[in-house]
């Protein structure tokens, strides 16, 4: 065994060869991999080997299409078969919603370079004979869908990688974690110690056990999983060929053909979690004990579904235990706070996406970067929030509903409330619709009295619709009132507070009593971030970012940080927000402060302390509406009397709450991007229309060389505003846009817009489309419609009304 290595993985599961193979393929080869027992002996082995592209996150389907693609590469490296079959698959739909969503995923894959297309029951039925076909009213097609050997996919990964220079020690167990004051790790085995520069954590189902090694504790939880498989079925077997997978929404289970029967899995509605606290070192190569009962129900079904079935027998029933996170996607990427210590967990469709997620964390280790958007799986995207019992609430939910429609608009109500601010119960009262974002419970609208807080899902306008629009007339004509605790605040402060600042964002850093709005980039110029800074001080100040993205931004910030100097710290729960906005928002401030509101005395982009009425606050003059408006920051103490205070002054002008529906519905009218949607690590600021917001000119910035590469070369995108014609759905993103029916690009985000009453959508397109007259196709839930190019933002593109 070796005992000084560059990187050590840890788990022989398909995730750590997996993550293994790509280390040595993007040049590591210094590199070995520990397993506790024998490759596959967690939940690996007894896998199901499905695999498909379909995924509700864009980027993790993109994913899924690499990691299917990758296997024929594996086999011809490693020389060893992964027992593939493609038969292509087939996703049923039993009712109008399943129906749309179908037509979502469908259109969402042309721009992703999936062959995936709707097909009529007929159609289904001559490739999958087994349907019964009055139970559905269409189905999806992908050729890109199959099965394979889980074992022998894992061994083949394992020997491609030691092919490379990899080695793979069986029977070693890690049992301690220490790092090392050079910033790598004491890697503590029963075989003996490794010093690696690296460490990499793919335990699988004991990936938690991992974590708390490092004291850490991943929210990840193992589930209960069945199927079966049916007794010799060749009868009703295709003589040539095999018959395609199949997804069946309504009866939330999954068949296809295992040698000359049929292998049928349930994602059964009340799943149970094994192991809930620990998992059980002595488990290996293990099964638990099948409940037929607990999929009874789905059984059922499926045999109505799939009447063969009823009559085949059961030859074998499988349970075993595989891990989740919170949201279902796997948990990638460096962990916060500490140097060197690596994940790639939480990964419950190993065969559909370990490819891509070795590939990403390979790419972040080797190049600092995964190279493309992973957010959507990146460790980060959890916080102290999602604790044991919230991933035990939630993993469950997910599980319970992998074949459910989820909607648009659709709030999931496991978990809930949890993180609540101090004006949570006044919201409430208020007819506050909430949904929960980064743990935090939120208003995204209120009903009017009389009404339900309670919105329809749906893929079309919600009953959120009138209401919301009514929201958005308030602050254009009068003043709304929004609370905005859900941002992501932090302080920064001390006598080196601005030279880092300066370093990690890419604008000009602000003068004391002033706000810039800055993007943050990485070292190949791509927006890592989107920032409000405001400076109190010399060297104090407040920066205001994405909420979701609270760890995702300390965790950079904290890599970069240097030792002294610099006291950082998030105001998560210490600092909680309220906004006014609309024309009568100045008139007031002046009388719940008592002073001077003037553009002169208090300039768009200003930020003081000041009191309102008895409150202590820090008041910055910007808004996220395009309208005329101020923030307002208070400790939590002081916010039910902040808005007591601004509730009863504004009664006079007409005040009323608005929620981040209309939030949004106003700034896409002023052709506002925002993180996660227009800005990712995708795109470079010009890009997105940020670079009026990069100080090309500052002596130094990470990021800044390749953004002045970008401002040369004009990259290849733009983000661009299109008036979509206009019916009872509007696009909800990741829609492809065409043009003369060729995909060209896809939109990010988009809805109706109340004030200006246009359908909205923001869209990346190839800059040379990025022309005034230029019109796009876009299709929403089937239906092709028009989409014009806006030149300007359709309200108040000279930005008179904010700065006014
Ligand atoms: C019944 C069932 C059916 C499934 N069907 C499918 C399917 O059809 N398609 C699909 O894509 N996925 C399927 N899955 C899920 C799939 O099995 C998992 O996504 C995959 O196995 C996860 O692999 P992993 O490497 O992350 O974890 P694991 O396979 O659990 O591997 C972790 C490894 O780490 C080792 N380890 C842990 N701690 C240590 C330590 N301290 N020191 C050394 N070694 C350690 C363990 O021994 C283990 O070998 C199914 C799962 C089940 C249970």
């Amino acid at each position: 065994m070796k005992t000084h290595v560059r990187v050590a993985v840890i788990g022989g599961g398909v995730v750590g060869c997996s993550v293994l193979y790509h280390l040595t393929k993007l040049g590591w080869h210094d590199v070995v991999l520990l397993e506790r027992d024998e490759l596959t002996c967690g939940s690996t082995w007894h896998a199901a080997g499905g695999m498909h592209t379909l995924n509700g996150d864009p980027n993790v389907a993109k994913l899924q299409k690499y990691t299917i693609e990758l296997y024929k590469e594996i086999e011809q490296v490693s020389g060893l078969s992964c027992g593939m079959h493609l038969p292509g698959g087939l996703v049923l739909a039993g009712t109008p919603e399943r129906m749309d969503w179908l037509r979502m995923a469908e259109a969402r894959g042309r721009y992703l370079g999936l062959d995936a297309q709707i097909v009529g029951m007929d159609e289904a039925v001559r490739r999958m004979p087994l349907i019964d076909k009055k139970h559905f009213i269409g189905a999806m097609y992908d050729p890109l869908e199959g099965h394979l050997d889980p074992s022998g996919t894992t061994h083949a990964y394992a020997r491609a990688a030691t092919k490379q220079g990899a080695e793979v020690y069986r029977k070693t167990k890690v049992e301690e974690l220490h790092q090392r004051a050079d910033g790598g790790w004491d890697v503590v085995t029963d075989q003996g110690t490794i010093v690696a520069e690296h460490v990499v954590n793919c335990g699988g189902l004991w990936a938690r056990e991992v974590g708390r090694m490092v004291g850490v504790e991943l929210p990840v939880l193992a589930m209960e999983h069945h199927y079966l498989i049916t007794e010799d079925i060749p009868q009703h077997l295709p003589t040539e060929g095999e018959l395609p997978h199949c997804i069946d929404f309504e009866g939330e289970i999954y068949l296809r053909q295992e040698r000359k029967g049929v292998l049928l899995g349930t994602y059964e509605r009340s799943g149970v979690p094994w192991s809930p606290r620990t998992t059980p070192w002595n488990f290996s190569a293990e099964l638990l004990p099948p409940d037929l009962d607990r999929i009874a129900h789905n059984l059922e079904v499926g045999f109505q579904h799939f009447p063969v079935l009823a009559e085949a027998g059961i030859r074998r029933v499988i349970n075993g235990p595989f891990t989740f996170a919170p949201d279902g996607n796997p948990l990638v990427g460096p962990l916060r706070g500490m140097r060197n210590h690596w994940v790639a967990c939480g990964v419950m469709a190993g065969f559909s996406q370990g490819g891509g997620v070795g590939l990403a964390l390979a790419g972040w280790m080797v190049h600092g970067d995964p190279g493309f958007d992973v957010f959507a799986m990146d460790v980060a995207r959890f916080g102290d929030w999602a604790t044991r019992a919230y991933t035990n609430m939630k993993v469950r939910e997910n599980y319970g509903r992998r074949f459910r429609v989820t909607f648009p608009n659709e709030e999931l109500p496991a978990a809930r409330p949890l993180r609540t601010s101090p004006l949570y119960d006044r919201m409430g009262a208020a007819g506050a619709v909430f949904g929960a974002s980064f743990g935090l419970e939120q208003p995204l609208w209120f009903a009017p009295p009389g009404t339900e807080a309670v919105e329809q899902v749906t893929f079309r306008r919600s009953n959120a619709h009138g209401p919301v629009g009514e929201e958005c007339r308030t602050v254009r004509t009068a003043v709304g009132l929004i609370e905005t605790s859900g941002y992501a605040k932090y302080e920064v402060s001390g006598a080196g507070a601005e030279a880092f600042l300066g370093r990690v964002l890419a604008n000009r850093i602000p003068d004391a009593g002033r706000i810039a709005l800055t993007p943050m980039l990485n070292d190949n110029g791509k927006l890592i971030g989107d920032f409000t800074v405001a400076r109190l001080s010399p060297d104090t100040f407040y920066v205001f970012g994405s909420g979701p993205a609270e760890q995702y931004h300390m965790r950079w910030w904290e890599a970069h940080a240097p030792a002294a100097g610099v006291a950082l710290r998030s105001r998560r729960s210490t600092l909680m927000g309220l906004s006014v906005a609309g024309p009568q928002a100045r008139t007031l401030m002046a009388k719940v402060t008592g002073e001077d509101f003037s553009t002169e005395a208090f300039p768009f982009l200003s930020f003081r302390r000041m009191d309102v009425g008895m409150v202590p606050a820090l008041v910055g003059r910007i808004t996220f509406t395009g309208d005329l408006g101020y923030e307002m920051w208070v400790t939590p103490d002081y916010h039910v009397a902040l808005y007591d205070t601004l509730m009863a002054a504004g009664d006079e002008f007409g005040i009323r709450h608005f929620g981040l529906r209309a939030l949004n519905s106003m700034r896409l009218e002023k052709s506002w991007g925002t993180w996660a949607r227009e800005y990712r690590p995708i795109y470079g600021p010009l890009e997105a229309g940020l670079s009026r917001f990069v100080g090309y000119r500052k002596a130094d910035f990470i990021g800044r060389d390749a953004a002045l590469r970008e401002r040369e070369q004009g990259g290849t995108l733009r983000l661009v505003t299109l008036i979509v014609e206009d019916a009872d759905a509007d696009v909800v993103g990741d829609e492809p846009v065409s043009v003369g029916g060729r995909t060209v690009g896809w939109v990010t985000s988009g809805g109706y817009a109340h004030w200006t009453g246009k359908s909205i959508a923001l869209a990346y397109v190839p800059k040379e489309l990025a022309q005034a007259g230029e019109t796009f196709g876009i299709e929403i839930l089937g239906t092709p419609r028009t989409a014009s190019l806006a030149v300007e933002a359709p309200f108040d593109p000279a930005g008179t009304r904010m700065r006014g």
